[in-house]
């Protein structure tokens, strides 16, 4: 059955050569119980490690039912092991923190027996060892011998055909000795027994052949008898009489169950099982024939739980360290996302309060260089492209060396780089073209379209005395600066100060025209009474909202456009003590308000007589004549309020009134009688002015009779409010989403393009069509975003350390868990563990420990976001900055657990290399 074939054994190298095992030869048969007697030292333990596979012999063969083992790969010797051998040790090797069953179960875990078979087997093997009822109890927990027959229950509950025991009744007293005796006896059935042993005595008593060995060699071989019953009994009648009992009774019994047995695993093993195929066959073809018996991942986690719950302080620990690496993670993804969050419903909340600008360049800058090209050649210059001119003055390149030690100065060829740039930077465009084309294409389910002319509408309030004469009260006298009129001081202000506060308060803007699209109006705004202009019975133009913020409330500044107050009701209140916030109105007191609105020519009076246009503005009684004739009324028809959520923001002032209002004051004003009669007078020498236009031809002033240039004119004829239809100031396009906003942007460069090039290709074509504009909102996003980038990568970089910490306290955790668990490794091995369920029963440590961690950080980081939110909506006023997702969660414990197996596959893999023997030496 067993054959050792000159086998010997060198430990170390050079001076230090033991030679262990010298030559050895020996045969074992089924059945047999063979001794092995010799003093300490002399290659005992080496030869039963040899023999069961846990040591490589150095020359010589061991050849199992006939076949060498000369080939034997670490697999086959794992598999021969866990199959074909038992181990008994003389300290238990028990695996401290399993129970009785669970130790027992563990070499079946690893030859792939199902867990009822397994259970089933261990129950009997224990009731074997009569241990039946403490198989729940932890080996700290029994007695030596206990300890002893749970080892011996163990090895025999794989049913191996071969049971090595290394002095097993070593660490164990008389009583004890001789009990372990007769239960090896009784177990043994027809498997071959090898036992180390100190004691003659014992192996006299209970073995069929004694081998001697002395440093390395055999020295004696003695068969005592056929049968395993004492022929030389030199214990004690009791023992003898005992023994007797037992061998009548007890081993037919145990024997029966143990045939049985054996007959069921052979028939569930035998394709299985190597040696039995290797018999058969030629080794190599067996190898690939067989199936790879591993410990199951069940097994291993429940090795691993128990573990680490035995070590409940450092996994801990080691938890709340590794999971602080996790709870930032999770933090910093929820908070990007909460970025993403804020960011985007800023745009879209921002979409009306910042829509894309296209300019005609109506600038001061425009101004500015009209002048020079009314001296020089830009004659048709429309816009300027401020950008443009800036890049180049700021650009920082050069072909030039930086920091150079020549001792020259150099030129930077600024005025070349414009004048190379003119065209495109001095744009010859005409917003005009854009506006049609806009008109014509744009998607305006996308985007809408506010067209800006610069209108300062003269607004009035019927303040007639009942019974008087019509009066009227301007409340913008001077556009829509509000202290315009006010020229009496109060109080100790003197008027320095008073011109001072006129000019800061000249930029608040009470009246504002509203966007046309009332999806957007309503998207922004609540209506809280009445209706938007238009959607009553009165005309849409006449009509205008009033508009509240999210508090209801209108400014005092309003409120003196409005004039439901005088400058002086607000100091006066002031210096008295009153406080003006504790004033209300009802709804009903503004809904249905009137207003007066004139043009600008409405303030020139046709003198028939002279047939002169008199400015009448000064003239208070002619002025309200003309306000009761001819204003158009306007009523306030509805009351809006910002929406919650929407923000608000279309609406620049307090009222809003309508595109058609500021198209009638337009159309109105161009198509005056004023206005006809002044382009009358132009239209005289429109040609000769447009042959040259420094003909010197001049204009006669409709209202004051004397000569105007042709840019006085022009002049004129704009503070009387002709502004051309086709010319807005500024367009304003409000894209609808977020995604419409790139359709919008690319509706315009698509339109640059287009005109560019035919400016460019086409000589006829003098005038470059292109627009500006400017994307404020995308500025904004883009810098945020930015900031958040930045916030981000800070974040991330402290995470990653606290990362590799929580990577290097799981490591040092695995790693100093591989030097106590030596012993462990050692005995898995010795039962048949291989070296890659050793790696598995690490890395599913890992696993576990991950899987905690992970949990744990995860658990922390979501308990963490309400206090964070609190203190970051308070501080920061965001709120909501943490914001998880739930896959977040999934995949940061899912990170966890890859990154901590990752850092224990370097201990995991020491704890494999382990020799067993070496493993099983360590204490
Ligand atoms: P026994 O079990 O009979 O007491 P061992 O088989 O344990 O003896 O040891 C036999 C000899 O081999 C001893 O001299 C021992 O020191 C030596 N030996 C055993 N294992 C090793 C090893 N791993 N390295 C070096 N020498 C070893
Ligand atoms: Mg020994």
């Amino acid at each position: 059955m067993l054959k050792l074939d000159k086998i010997s054994k060198v430990y170390g190298k050079d001076e230090l050569v033991v030679n262990a095992l010298k030559e050895v030869s020996l045969e074992f048969e089924e059945g047999e119980f063979v001794s092995i007697l010799g003093p300490s030292g002399c290659g005992k333990t080496t030869m039963l490690n040899i023999i069961g596979g846990l040591d490589k012999y150095s020359t010589g063969d061991l050849q199992i039912d006939g076949v060498s083992t000369k080939e034997f790969s670490e697999r086959d010797w794992d598999e021969y092991r866990n199959h074909h051998i038992g181990f008994v040790f003389q300290n238990y090797y028990l695996i401290p923190h399993q129970n009785v069953l669970d130790n027992v179960e563990l070499a079946m875990t690893l030859s792939g027996i199902t867990a009822a078979e397994r259970k089933a087997r261990a129950l009997k093997a224990l009731e074997q060892v009569g241990l039946s009822s403490q198989v729940k109890k932890m080996p700290n927990q029994l007695s030596s011998g206990q300890c002893q027959r749970v080892a011996i229950a163990r090895a025999i509950a794989t049913n191996p055909s071969i049971i090595l025991a290394d002095e097993p009744t070593g660490a164990l007293d008389g009583e004890n000795s001789v009990q372990i005796m007769e239960l090896l006896r009784e177990v043994a059935g027809d498997k071959l027994i090898i036992m180390v042993t100190h004691n003659p005595e014992l192996a006299y008593a209970y073995s069929t052949r004694i081998v001697k060995i002395r440093d390395g060699e055999i020295v004696g071989d003695e068969r005592i008898d056929g049968n395993r019953t004492p022929v030389a009994a030199t214990e004690s009648a009791v023992l003898a009489e005992e023994a007797a009992e037992i061998a009548e009774i007890t081993p037919p019994a145990a024997e029966e169950v143990l045939a049985a047995e054996t007959a069921e695993v052979a028939v569930e093993a035998a394709p299985e099982t190597p040696l039995e195929t290797a018999t058969n066959t030629s080794g190599k073809k067996a190898k690939k024939a067989k199936k790879r018996n591993s410990m199951s991942l069940g097994s291993s986690f429940k090795l691993s739980i128990k573990n680490l719950i035995s070590k409940k302080g450092r996994t801990a620990l080691t938890t709340v360290a590794s999971s602080i690496g996790i709870i930032c993670v999770a933090l910093v993804l929820a908070i990007n996302s909460g970025f993403n969050v804020y960011i985007q419903n800023f745009e879209k909340n921002s979409l009306s309060k910042y829509p894309i600008v296209v300019d005609s360049g109506e600038s001061s800058f425009l101004d500015t260089f009209r002048k020079i090209a009314d001296d020089g050649s830009f004659d048709n210059v429309e816009s300027i492209n401020m950008n443009d001119i800036l890049g180049v003055l700021e650009d920082d390149t050069s072909s030039r060396k930086a920091y150079t030690d020549e001792e020259l100065i150099f030129i930077k060829a600024v005025i070349t780089a414009l004048m190379e740039n003119a065209d495109k930077l001095f744009k010859t465009g005409d917003i005009s073209n854009f506006k049609s084309y806009l008109e014509a294409n744009l998607d305006y389910a996308l985007a809408s379209v506010k067209y800006d002319y610069n209108i300062n509408p003269n607004i009035y309030m019927d303040v007639t005395i009942p019974g008087e004469a019509a009066s009227y009260k301007c409340l913008n006298p001077m556009g829509d600066n509000l202290f315009g009129s006010i020229t009496s001081v109060p109080g100790d202000m003197d008027a320095e100060t008073l011109e001072q506060a006129k000019n800061i308060f000249s930029t608040i803007k009470v009246w504002d025209m509203m966007i046309d699209d009332y999806s957007i109006i309503r998207d922004e705004y609540d209506l809280l009474a009445g209706h938007l202009p238009g959607e009553g019975e009165d005309e849409k133009y006449t009509e205008v909202v009033l508009v509240l913020d999210k508090y209801n409330q209108l400014a005092d500044t309003d409120l003196l456009g409005l004039g439901n107050l005088d400058f002086l009701d607000i100091v006066t209140a002031m210096l008295g003590g009153d406080n003006l916030e504790n004033t209300s109105y009802d709804f009903s007191e503004m809904l249905g308000r009137e207003f007066k609105l004139i043009l600008n020519t409405d303030k020139y009076k046709l003198n028939a007589e002279t047939n002169r246009y008199v400015d009448i503005s000064a003239d208070k009684t002619a002025l309200n004549a003309v306000i009761a004739e001819n204003a158009i009324t306007l009523k306030i028809s509805g009351i809006v309020r910002e929406a919650e959520g929407g923000g608000g923001g279309s609406i620049n002032g307090a009222i809003g009134y309508t595109q058609d209002l500021v198209t009638r004051i337009i159309n109105n004003t161009n198509t005056s009688a004023m206005v006809t009669a002044q382009r009358e007078q132009f239209g005289i020498y429109a040609a000769q002015i447009a042959a040259d236009p420094e003909c010197g031809a001049t204009i006669t002033n409709v209202s004051t009779g004397t000569e105007m240039t042709y840019s006085e004119y022009s002049n004129f004829i704009s503070k009387l409010g002709v502004k051309d239809i086709n010319k807005p100031t500024l367009i304003n396009i409000y894209p609808k989403s977020i995604e419409a906003k790139n359709y919008v942007l690319n509706f315009i460069d698509s339109f640059n393009t287009t005109a560019y090039n035919n400016y460019k290709n086409d000589d006829a074509v003098l005038i470059d069509y292109s627009v500006d504009y400017t994307d404020n909102l995308s500025a904004m996003v883009s810098s945020l975003e930015r900031m958040v980038g930045i916030i981000t990568s800070i974040l991330i970089a402290v995470t990653a350390i606290a990362l590799v910490v929580s990577l290097l306290m799981i490591g040092i955790l695995m790693y100093t868990s591989v030097q106590d668990r030596t012993k462990e490794i050692g005995i898995l091995r010795s039962i048949g563990a291989s070296k890659s369920d050793v790696v598995q029963i690490f890395n599913t440590e890992t696993t576990v420990l991950g899987l905690i961690a992970g949990a744990a950080g995860v658990l922390i980081a979501f308990i963490l976001k309400f206090p964070l939110n609190l203190i970051i909506s308070k501080e920061l006023n965001i709120s909501g900055l943490i914001q998880p997702i739930w896959w977040q969660y999934i995949l940061v414990i899912f990170g966890a657990v890859i990154l901590t197996i990752i850092s224990g596959l370097i201990p995991a893999f020491v704890a494999a290399k382990k020799n067993p023997v070496n493993a099983l030496r360590t204490e």
